[in-house]
């Protein structure tokens, strides 16, 4: 099986698995208890707070870990809207193209009074920086923009977005998750006050993550109980995930010069192949876009029977995001770019790592040819297409 699905998910690498099995072992205790086993565990627990808070240049005192991603986005979106409220500002900024875990939180603050600005989306899915200039209010309490897209890849303007908040005092988060581990993120050169992260998307355990939060930004807790990350984030901490997810991070910034341009070498011939397929189009920009990413619509073709069939060849890719692929639903990030309804369901989403070989990519190459030749075969639509019946949208 050739697993081109590492945006949804990554496998954990060996290191990450040791240290997960070596934490079980040697650092059971709970890092609250005095006696020498929690005091331990505790060292322990810093240590991986080192080494998170070095990959994206931050302090270890303004990492809180969390249970991964999904949970880092609600903590910090809901914490800066409900801190803004309490000094009389009702507004937020985010885009039409972010995780449901950002997109569902913004909702519900809009559910309770809040306000918010969807910021307009290009063909490439980018956002420009003057719309969020032309966005940001007196009132604003909120700019929350993704570092990188998790279905088309794109790469936003994070460090312009930034400095314009800044300027502007208003909070600037970021949901990091395609982007921590896979391209240099510098939570101080990019102006980023609140950043999440997940461990399961740069080869560390599931279920575990963490809220990067600028020293002087309040941060209020929703879950509580005892006093663990400062009072923030209640519940004896998950010791093996953690320091897993630490291990793997290290790991992965170390080598992440090399494996960006051994990812990109495969995601570019990927590319170029799947571009010559007719009537096929590449969804989000060609350049401001991450190493692994490929995501193309091919015309006269539904996504799920293409996964399918994908996947009988051996292939494991996805369409559309995990979270939607299962649904009926178009991807509203394809959606935001402009694709109509018909061409956002027949999107494929390969994602690739240093893990993958130009061999896995020829075989991708190989399936897809196959199976799109073999579905649009037996389209009822594709032969309206052909026959004039009806119009191309992608040419
Ligand atoms: C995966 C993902 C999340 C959710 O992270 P979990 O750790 O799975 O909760 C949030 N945002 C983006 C962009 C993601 O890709």
């Amino acid at each position: 099986m050739i697993y081109a699905d590492n945006a949804a998910t990554t496998k954990a690498s060996p290191l990450v698995k040791q240290v997960v099995l070596d934490t079980m072992d040697q650092f059971w205790g709970n890092p609250s208890s005095l006696h020498s086993s929690g005091q331990a565990a505790a060292e322990a627990l810093y240590q991986a707070r080192v080494d998170v808070a070095a990959c994206i240049h931050a302090k270890p005192e303004e990492i809180y870990f969390t249970s991964g991603g999904s949970e880092s986005d609600n903590q910090a979106i809901t914490s800066a809207a409900y801190v803004g409220k309490l000094r009389g500002k009702h507004h937020i900024i985010t885009t039409p193209i972010e995780h449901h875990a950002v997109l569902h939180t913004v909702e519900k603050l809009a559910k309770e009074g809040f306000e918010v600005t969807y910021l307009p989306i290009d063909a490439s899915g980018i956002v420009k920086v003057e719309d969020v200039a032309a966005a940001i209010r007196p009132e604003t309490a909120l700019v929350t923009v993704m570092y990188a897209n998790n279905e088309i890849g794109a790469i936003q303007p994070i460090a312009e977005i930034g400095a314009l908040c800044r300027e502007n005092k208003v909070t600037f988060h970021t949901d990091a998750v395609q982007a921590v581990g896979h391209i240099p993120v510098n939570v101080d050169a990019d102006h980023i006050d609140m950043l999440s992260l997940s461990g399961h998307k740069f080869h560390g355990p599931k279920g575990v993550g963490a809220l990067y939060v600028r020293k002087g930004i309040p941060l209020l807790s929703f879950i509580e109980g005892g006093a663990q990350e400062r009072g923030r984030r209640a519940g004896t901490e998950n010791l093996p995930a953690i320091l897993g997810m630490a291990a793997g991070l290290k790991d992965t910034c170390q080598h992440m010069t090399d494996h960006m341009a051994y990812v990109s070498s495969l995601r570019d011939a990927l590319i170029e192949g799947l571009s010559a397929i007719p009537h096929a189009a590449l969804n989000g920009d060609r350049s401001r876009r991450l190493p692994g990413n490929v995501n193309f619509c091919f015309e006269g073709i539904e996504g799920e029977s293409l996964l399918l069939l994908l996947d009988d060849k051996g292939v494991a890719a996805s369409s559309g995001s995990a979270c939607t692929s299962g649904s009926l639903d178009p991807s509203h990030v394809l959606l935001a770019i402009g694709r109509p309804h018909e061409v956002a369901h027949g999107s494929l989403r390969l994602t690739l790592d240093h893990e993958n070989t130009m061999d896995d990519v020829n075989h991708i190459l190989a399936s897809v040819r196959e199976v799109v030749d073999y579905l649009r075969e037996i389209s009822p639509v594709w032969r309206e297409l052909q026959k004039g019946e009806r119009n191309y949208v992608i040419h």
